[in-house]
C-alpha cells in the first residue's frame, strides 16, 4: 500500500462513511448508485472478442466506475455486498433456469490483489453467489505470477501478458457438478480490452469446461 493508499484508508476509519459513488456522508454505498447498477445488464462487444456473449452492469464512468476502483485501490471491502447484490441481480436476469450456476471470477494478478488488501473479484462474486438459490463460486482460473498490470499496456500489450498465463486450477476444476446440470459464467469488475474474459474463457475451454456468459460491473 502506498503512503496515499495509506491515508486514503485511514481516513476511511477516521471519518463517517461516504459513498463509493458519489460522496453523500453516511453510508458506504447509497441507494441511488445501488439503483443505478440495476438497471441492466446489457450486451457490450469488446475488442478482443471472448467468444461468448458478454454483458456490464454499467459503463465505465461515474459512481459505478468510482466504487469499482475504491474496492480495487483503496481496500474499500464493505463495497463486495453491494456490488456482489448487483451482480446478483444481472446474474438472475442472464441464468438458465434450472440449471446450477457456477460463477468463475476472472483471475487476478495475485501480488497486485494481495498488495491491495485481498480480491475484490472473489469477494464480489461470492457476496453475488450469497444472494442466488444455487449457485456456486469456484474460483478455479487463475493467472501465473509475473504478469504485469494491465494499467497502461496497449491491446496488444495486454494480449501479449496474458497469452498461456491464464489455467484453470486441477482442484476446484474436479469439484464442478455435471457439465449437464450446470452453466458457468465468468465474472469480473471491468472489461476493458475483452483479453483477460477472453484467456478465461479460453483456458476453461481447454480444460472441458464451455463457458455461457461473461458479466462485469463495469464496460469501459
Ligand atoms: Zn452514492
Amino acid at each position: 500500500m502506498g503512503a496515499a493508499e495509506h491515508l486514503a484508508a485511514l481516513l476511511d476509519l477516521a471519518l463517517p462513511a461516504s459513498c463509493a459513488g458519489c460522496g453523500v456522508v453516511g453510508v458506504g454505498w447509497c441507494a441511488d448508485c445501488a439503483a443505478a447498477l440495476k438497471v441492466g445488464p446489457v450486451r457490450v462487444r469488446p475488442r478482443t472478442d471472448p467468444g461468448v456473449p458478454c454483458w456490464a452492469l454499467a459503463p465505465y464512468a461515474g459512481p459505478a466506475r468510482r466504487a469499482v476502483l475504491a474496492a480495487k485501490e483503496r481496500g474499500r471491502r464493505d463495497l463486495a455486498a453491494p456490488l456482489g447484490l448487483a451482480m446478483a441481480y444481472g446474474l438472475a436476469r442472464l441464468r438458465t433456469p434450472d440449471r446450477v450456476l457456477v460463477v468463475v471470477p476472472a483471475p487476478s494478478r495475485g501480488a497486485s490483489a494481495r498488495r491491495r488488501g485481498g480480491d475484490p473479484v472473489l469477494r464480489m462474486a461470492r457476496a453475488a453467489a450469497g444472494w442466488l438459490p444455487d449457485c456456486r463460486v469456484v474460483p478455479m482460473v487463475r493467472v501465473w505470477w509475473g504478469v504485469r498490470d494491465s494499467v497502461g499496456l496497449t491491446i496488444g500489450e495486454r494480449q501479449h501478458n496474458l497469452r498461456g498465463r491464464v489455467s484453470v486450477r486441477r482442484g476446484p476444476l474436479a469439484s464442478l457438478p455435471s457439465t449437464v446440470d450446470t452453466e458457468v459464467v465468468v465474472v469480473d469488475d471491468v472489461l476493458t480490452t475483452g483479453a483477460t474474459a477472453r484467456e478465461s474463457v479460453r483456458a476453461l475451454r481447454a480444460a472441458g469446461v464451455e463457458t455461457s456468459a461473461v458479466l462485469v460491473t463495469c464496460s469501459a
